[in-house]
């Protein structure tokens, strides 16, 4: 069943210079229990994606249009104190680094124990024994001491994995994760993202991450979107992107990584760069990158359309010729 929709949304945020389109009309959909990767390089437009959906686009950065739909009820357009409820309640969200996430304050346990007490309604003893659970549940060593101490008398991967337990214990269909695992150590990042995949597979979790690394794509999700320049270019099942991308940017994304899982490779080994936002170029906004460029590509836009097992935007594929 379709959870997530977004609907041609345009994403802008004003600027001296003129209103800046960081995301140019994406449409995209996500079903139930669904992990879909979103993956660009810095400045595609991907985490601003993730914020539209959670409602968390800074001001004066606004959804100028479209709609972002969660089981079919907008959501794009309620007012600040409902977007924040069902953020809280329906859609939990991950950060880089986790102590965006928690309050250096509270105790994690004093935390977990708010939350479920506001969006479950469970009563304190049994909220706390909830807690103790979730902490044991993201692998968290001597959970009931643990409960106690505050978020800066965890590690790194340690925080992130309380951070994994805070977005999952309000039970919300979908979690938006943008880089979970960027600032964390080589050898953690696998585990976390092994237990965000597993927990979110247990509870039916659906799952939008945010990435520029193709192999925490490969290991994680099932479907993949790729965009660039604010639009997206490609969007299908994983093995298919992986193996056999079709849109040029993709194919690039893939030659530029050695070895899918190599953590090192960034998506910046394309020659040239991607262009600026503003006064796009008509017509494809990879053309000049582009190695299969034709004449069409610099004149007229291409649309995503079916093709592989998704929808890919370029004149070399989905039209008949
Ligand atoms: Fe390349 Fe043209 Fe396809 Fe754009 S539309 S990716 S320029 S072939
Ligand atoms: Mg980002």
């Amino acid at each position: 069943m379709t959870l997530l929709e977004l609907d041609n949304v345009v994403v802008e945020f004003p600027t001296r210079r003129g209103p800046l389109e960081a995301v140019k009309g994406l449409s995209l959909e996500l079903d139930e229990g669904q992990i879909l990767g979103l993956v660009g390089e810095s400045g595609a437009g991907k985490s601003i994606t993730g914020a539209a959906i959670t409602g968390l686009i800074e001001p004066p950065g606004l959804i100028r249009s479209g709609e972002v739909r969660l089981r079919g009820q907008r959501i794009d357009n309620l007012p600040p104190e409902k977007i924040r409820r069902i953020r809280g309640k329906e859609i939990g969200a991950i950060f880089q680094d986790p102590l965006t996430s928690l309050n250096p304050v509270y105790t994690v346990g004093e935390q977990l124990v708010d939350t479920m007490r506001v969006h479950l309604g469970l009563d304190q003893k049994a909220a706390r024994k909830r807690a103790i659970e979730w902490l044991a549940e993201v692998g968290i060593p001597a959970p009931e001491a643990r409960l106690d101490q505050h978020p800066h008398q965890f590690s790194g991967g340690m925080r992130q994995r309380v951070v994994i337990a805070l977005a999952l214990c309000a039970e919300p269909k979908l979690i938006i994760a943008d880089e979970p695992t960027t600032a964390l150590d080589v050898s953690v990042q696998a585990q976390i993202l092994a237990l965000l995949k597993r927990l979110c597979r247990e509870n039916g979790t659906a799952v939008v991450l945010v990435t520029h690394d193709m192999g925490v794509i490969a290991e994680t999700a099932d479907r993949v979107a790729v965009m660039y320049a604010g639009r997206l270019v490609e969007i299908g099942d994983v093995a298919q992107v992986i193996q056999d991308p079709l849109h040029p940017y993709t194919r690039g994304l893939m030659n530029s990584i050695p070895q899918i899982g190599n953590r090192d490779a960034r998506l910046t080994q394309i020659e040239g760069a991607m262009p600026g936002l503003r006064n796009p170029a008509p017509g494809c906004a990879f053309a000049p990158r582009c190695p299969r460029a034709m004449d069409i590509c610099r004149t007229t836009r291409p649309v995503p359309l079916a093709a592989g097992s998704g929808q890919v935007a370029c004149h070399l594929f989905g039209e008949a010729q």
